[in-house]
């Protein structure tokens, strides 16, 4: 055994002993990259994280650099942990040329390496560094190949079972080295990925707040991992927000637009061009009937008004004035005044009282949400969980996410909760699974038929 595995051996940290060596590539020999002249490398614009980018949403680094045993890079890991990552994408932290890309002997297993340049200014020089990522079981890319930031890679692995899989990412300071140990003394080319990540994030493209993500004007996507863990899946939090201002919102029930023919919520965007579309709420068993009242537009698929539920979403103002959809608490706001100005309404239960207060008490029932939401500037969320929670538990966690929630309203739960987006190249398909009493699996893959949802479309 050589001195670097009974290292290894006595490395504590987050890998499973029972898995086998954890991280550490292995002594092998050195294989050289390819060359590429500096006139032809891209500026890089800036850098993103290599896994869920640009900020590693959904991710963690379970052994960062340095530390008691001198790592020289980050291990990304899915929040799932295990090998839940693995086949997940890696994506290029910033625009370069690809040196190399192939699989390695050893614990290094499939290494991609990717060079960029950094513009110069008056106080710094321009400079070269070189970004590593290992452990990939697949390619996307090869030799000599120009990149660009948030560009894939190949895929995460194992490294035949080697270890659980992770992506070993390292940031170095100059391009062309040999692939070394990923343990050691950093001297002056390893950097400290984060660190360096941090202080080269892009211009322009930054998230408006925590973990959004702009597509267009007045429309936002965020990925937040549940600061508490589910008990299943990746206890990731999905939420597409909307600038009513800037986007049309609409109610569209099946029993209007085409009686008998519940679509998916992906067959609904494709059906009627929308970009995003979520349950409009809980409906009967002749797949038609919303549960609470409901207009689409003038024709009533349910005519009354609950008092069981005390929220109501109004959209499809005939005059273009004015927001394009308003959540209101029954409670709270005067839905008589502003009904006249909306064409279509929805009602549901409300999650959260005038004080954004929960409501719900704790009943012990857990199931994937598809719920909507409007924050302190009027924005309607549009927000989905597949991972189950109680109504109760899921309401505070979502209070603890940077979304200034001020009004939140239940539209589904189980395999039914559906979010679908598609803009640009984003496409968000996500569909619930566990339901308490009804569909205790994590298995659900498919979209089921919804006879009435929101819609969202370019105003
Ligand atoms: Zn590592």
């Amino acid at each position: 055994m050589s001195s670097a595995a009974l290292f290894l051996a006595a490395c504590g940290c987050f890998y499973d002993p029972a898995a086998g060596p954890a991280g550490l590539p292995g002594d092998i020999p050195a294989t050289q990259p390819a060359m590429v002249a500096i006139g032809d490398l891209p500026i890089a614009d800036g850098f993103d994280f290599p896994t869920g980018p640009p900020d590693a949403v959904g991710y963690y680094d379970a052994q960062p650099f340095g530390g008691e045993h001198r790592h020289l890079g980050s291990d990304w890991n899915g929040l799932g942990g295990g090998d839940s990552d693995l086949g997940d994408p890696v994506f290029s932290a910033a625009d370069g040329v690809v040196t190399a890309a192939g699989d390695h002997a050893g614990g290094w297993g499939g290494v991609v390496r990717v060079v960029h340049r950094l513009a110069g200014a008056d106080d710094a020089p321009e400079q070269v560094v070189e970004t590593l990522y290992a452990h990939l079981d697949t390619f996307d890319v090869g030799t000599n190949e120009r990149v660009t930031r948030g560009q894939r890679l190949g895929t995460m692995g194992n490294v035949g079972g080697r270890y659980p899989a992770h992506l070993h990412f390292e940031l170095r300071a100059r391009a062309g080295e040999p692939l070394g140990k990923g343990y050691g003394d950093p001297g002056l080319l390893w950097l400290d990925p984060t660190a360096f990540i941090t202080a080269h994030r892009p211009t322009g493209s930054a998230p408006d707040t925590a973990g959004f993500t702009s597509l267009a004007p007045g429309l936002d996507l965020g990925r937040f991992p549940s600061p508490v863990p589910s008990f299943v899946g990746d206890s990731v939090i999905t939420v597409v927000r909307v600038d009513p201002a800037a986007w049309s919102v609409e109610v569209l029930a099946a029993s209007r637009e085409h009686p008998g023919d519940a679509l998916t919520a992906p067959e609904w965007a494709e059906r009627h061009a929308l970009t995003a579309v979520i349950n409009a709420g809980m409906f009967g068993t002749d797949h038609s009937t919303a549960t609470f009242a409901l207009t689409d537009e003038g024709e009533v698929n349910n005519p009354a008004l609950s008092p069981k539920a005390g929220s109501v979403l109004l959209a499809e103002p005939p005059s273009p004035k004015g927001p394009s959809a308003r959540l209101l608490d029954l409670r709270c706001d005067d839905l008589d005044a502003l009904r006249p100005q909306y064409g279509s309404l929805v009602q549901s239960y409300r999650l959260l009282d005038c004080a954004a207060h929960p409501t719900w008490g704790e009943n012990g029932k857990v199931w994937s949400h598809a719920l909507l939401g409007a924050d302190g500037d009027g924005r309607l969320l549009l927000i989905h969980a597949r991972s189950p929670w109680s109504t109760r538990q899921f309401t505070e966690i979502l209070l603890d996410l940077p979304l200034d929630l001020r009004r939140l309203h239940y539209a589904e739960g189980g395999p039914e909760a559906s979010l679908y987006l598609h803009h640009g190249d984003t496409v968000v398909a996500a569909v619930g699974s566990w339901e308490t009493g009804f569909f205790e699996r994590d298995d659900n893959r498919a979209a089921w038929p919804l006879p009435n949802v929101i819609g969202v479309r370019e105003r």
